[in-house]
């Protein structure tokens, strides 16, 4: 009974924070499109990015601005707050908009999405028509998100921290996203690195009202902590805060980036999937054909001591094998990458 119980619990914490695994998608996910990024069933990195922005934020006002002088606490918190409010506004507008294709939305979110069938086509989208969506695309650019089962124009990619697409639609708003999380975690970073050498070099923290003044509101919420206390606290609200900062500059690197290059980041990371292929099937054909140079030398040698038609018959036939080997594994590799480009 107890495990039976137990048993519900995993199922109903599965549903609310499924992974990405097909053998544990509900049955809801596979028929029908998703809408947001809010939609059952979440995804556990998006649940551990919302516990680590709450940890952020109210660390931050519990914390770090209230160590902070009484006549620059008014300034930080207004300054810090607006950049808490600008992610989290833009982080909402992600979640919620819809990036499908203006088609694919005008339809009914209860409408059954087909199975893709393998037997009847090579490809989700193939001439400009999506078979699951029953859609003609406008661009090449548009592509099918077997996660959200619809059409994204210009797809970006699926985000699991927000648990949506990325498109033309909401890539904007994605962006200042990014941005206010990188300028929210280089201020706390900061603050807590301002703090902690307040505590280091004057053996007190940055607010005298922390000694003596009992008529500060604010104050005697951290006043019953020891000093050692506060240092952990915000030692562990600074690294983390750091630790954001430095992943989301990458990212937002990477994006400046791929932006130079015209491209999405399905089309770089497509791109440089095929260029891999191509130099794997060149690495492949170098080997090959110096193998087949190594047996021509060896067959030229061996024949040296017999006939001169039994010569010609051995190494035409050693230095034809390999380079056919050769041919064929570079053709084979190169439609492998052919088959990757496309697939989607
Ligand atoms: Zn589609
Ligand atoms: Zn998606």
């Amino acid at each position: 009974m107890r495990n039976e119980r137990n048993g519900n619990s995993r199922d109903i914490l599965r549903r609310w924070c499924s992974g990405q695994s097909n053998a544990l998608a509900i049955p809801e996910r596979r028929k029908f499109r998703r809408v947001h990024g809010l939609q059952l069933p979440l995804h556990p990195q998006q649940v551990t990015g919302w516990i680590v922005i709450l940890i952020i934020v109210v660390n931050t006002f519990a914390i770090l601005t209230p160590l902070l002088e009484p006549n620059l606490r008014p300034v930080f918190s207004i300054v810090i707050a607006a950049i808490f409010l600008t992610h989290i506004c833009s982080h909402l507008t992600v979640l919620l908009l819809d990036p499908a294709d203006p088609r694919v939305r005008s339809q009914p979110t209860n409408k059954v999405l087909p199975e893709f069938d393998r037997q009847k086509h090579s490809h989700v989208i193939e001439n400009g028509r999506c078979h699951l969506c029953n859609i003609t695309t406008e661009s090449k650019r548009t592509k099918h998100c077997s996660i959200c089962n619809k059409c994204i124009v210009r797809f970006d990619h699926h985000c699991k921290w927000l648990n949506n697409c990325i498109g033309a639609r909401n890539y904007r708003a994605f962006l200042v996203c990014l941005i206010s999380a990188i300028l929210a975690s280089l201020f706390v970073a900061g603050l807590s690195v301002t703090e902690l050498s307040f505590s280091l070099f004057t053996d007190r923290f940055a607010s005298p009202s922390m000694e003596n003044n009992t008529t500060d509101p604010v104050i005697p919420f951290i006043a019953p902590a020891s000093d050692t206390t506060l240092i952990i606290a915000i030692s562990a609200i600074g690294i983390l805060s750091a630790i954001v900062a430095i992943l989301l500059l990458h990212l937002c690197f990477f994006h400046g980036y791929i932006a130079c290059l015209g491209l999405t980041t399905y089309e770089y990371v497509r791109n440089k999937r095929e260029k891999n292929s191509v130099a794997a099937a060149v690495a492949i054909a170098a080997a090959a054909t110096a193998a087949a140079a190594a047996a021509a030398a060896a067959a030229s040698t061996a024949a040296s001591t017999a006939s001169g038609t039994a010569t010609s018959a051995v190494t035409t036939t050693a230095a034809t094998a390999p380079t056919s080997v050769a041919t064929t594994t570079v053709t084979t590799v190169a439609e492998n990458a052919s088959t990757i480009t496309i697939q989607r």
